[in-house]
């Protein structure tokens, strides 16, 4: 057997892996067309035409609603914002509660707080880490008006179970679809099946414009709602006599430029080929991997496709108990795999949390004196367990890698499971 590289054996891999780039020519030809255009961005916070944006941000928006099935797309400049305006649009009020994982981006928590909304935490299913159903359904209250639900790593959520709890409680479901563009659920993509889905075009996600996101809906009434924040609604629905939306209307600038719409309509006629890419190279690791005792690669479930963000496995048994983590994670960089150790800390742990205060005086918690919420530790033990013991991310489905890297990075696993021996003998 070859000697461990933490050991002082020869590593697997001594190259690093290739950074993703995606843009191409096409993209910046049509960043030139913006320019020798020199209309940069067309909006105006005034009721016009020009509320709604210029040529290439309406061509984009076009182009993501048709992609995902849903009537309207608003492009903003972030997947953050489009979070905050689909917690507004979907009409959720100061001190109400919106139940969301705390296994995801800080943003997807963070839109509900800046809404003068209360986060209140769920846990995650073990097998493909979105919001376990039992768990939204013994979180609900009164006052609970949204469930804001994230396909993590690209996997879909259990949208049915999902929807049948906020049928039965009315209650909007927002889903944060950042990682997951091009994953479907039971034939429809993610983002399009709640009430309302935010895509993100930031630069690490699968497709990107730099910075840029897009809420999608098919509810004409939040599609507005969502305009209106994104654009100085403030301003607007007085003149447009939009008074059934004045309590909607409170806005901001989270305006998309026509050089980024130009960017994320590009790089749309790449998704297929990206995925693709993410897709075979997933399963050729999975199929890899699954050989390996202690190793659980990624489950795909029943009716779904993934898009493989990240490449996510679990360790059980002996890997996770006496070996640990920590060492098993340290001999596979050993080896030359640039390996994570988890995900995102479970958010309620964050200060902001732990101390019930985003602003001077407790808000929005002071909204709610009597709410019986927690934020301790222990309330999401599966999260906890996944976070502390059992998770290792990857980032390796993804261009410009080929099979003779996920050869490299399943030769390393290999490895480094057969030798599970020695590092026994390190613990
Ligand atoms: C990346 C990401 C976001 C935020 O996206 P930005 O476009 O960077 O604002 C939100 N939620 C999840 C799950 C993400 O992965």
């Amino acid at each position: 057997m070859d000697e461990l590289a933490i050991n002082g054996g020869t590593p697997v891999r001594s190259r690093p892996l290739p950074p993703q780039n995606t843009i191409g020519a096409e993209e910046k030809q049509a960043v030139m067309d913006v320019l020798d255009s020199g209309v940069l961005s067309k909006f105006l916070g005034t009721h016009s035409e020009e509320f709604f944006g210029g040529p290439r941000v309406l061509e984009a928006e076009r182009r993501f609603a048709e992609l995902v099935g849903a009537r309207h797309a608003i492009a903003v400049n972030s997947a953050t914002t489009a979070l905050e305006a689909a917690v507004q649009a979907v009409g959720v009020a100061p001190g109400d509660e919106v139940i969301v994982s705390p296994y995801t981006m800080s943003a997807s928590a963070a839109a509900i707080l800046r809404n003068a909304a209360i986060p209140v935490f769920a846990d995650v299913e073990d097998e493909t880490y979105g919001l376990d159903p039992a768990a939204v359904a013994a979180a609900v209250t009164p006052r609970t008006r949204a469930i804001l639900v994230t396909h993590l790593f690209g996997h879909p959520a259990r949208m049915d179970e999902l929807c049948t709890i906020a049928d039965q409680y009315g209650l909007a479901i927002i889903e944060d679809a950042a990682q997951s563009i091009g994953a479907s659920y039971h034939g429809r993509l993610t983002s399009s099946i709640g009430t309302a889905g935010v895509i993100s075009l930031n630069r690490h996600k699968i497709i990107q414009s730099g910075e840029g996101g897009l809420v999608v809906t098919s509810d004409d009434t939040v599609a507005q709602r969502a305009q209106l924040v994104r654009n100085h609604g403030e301003t607007v629905v007085d003149d447009a006599g939009w008074v059934d939306q004045i309590e909607y209307s409170l806005g901001s600038n989270y305006r998309m430029t026509e050089i980024e719409a130009a960017i994320a309509t590009t790089q749309l006629e790449r998704l297929d080929g990206l995925l693709e890419v993410r897709r075979n190279l997933a399963t050729a690791l999975t199929e890899r991997l699954s050989r390996l005792e202690g190793i659980t690669p990624p489950v795909v479930g029943d009716g779904c496709t993934h898009s493989y963000y990240m490449f996510a496995v679990r360790l059980t048994g002996t890997l996770r108990d006496d070996i640990g983590r920590a060492m098993f994670a340290q001999a596979l960089r050993a080896e030359g795999i640039p390996v994570a150790e988890g995900y995102v800390r479970p958010l309620y742990l964050q200060s902001i949390y732990q101390q019930r205060s985003a602003r001077p005086g407790g808000f929005p918690w002071s909204l709610r004196p009597d709410a019986s919420i927690s934020y301790e530790p222990g309330i999401c033990p599966t999260v906890e367990r996944l976070h502390a013991e059992e998770l290792i991310t990857l980032d390796v489905c993804r261009t410009p890698l080929e099979p003779r890297d996920i050869e490299d990075v399943a030769w390393a696993f290999e490895k480094v499971v057969a030798g599970a021996g020695s590092l026994l003998q390190r613990v």
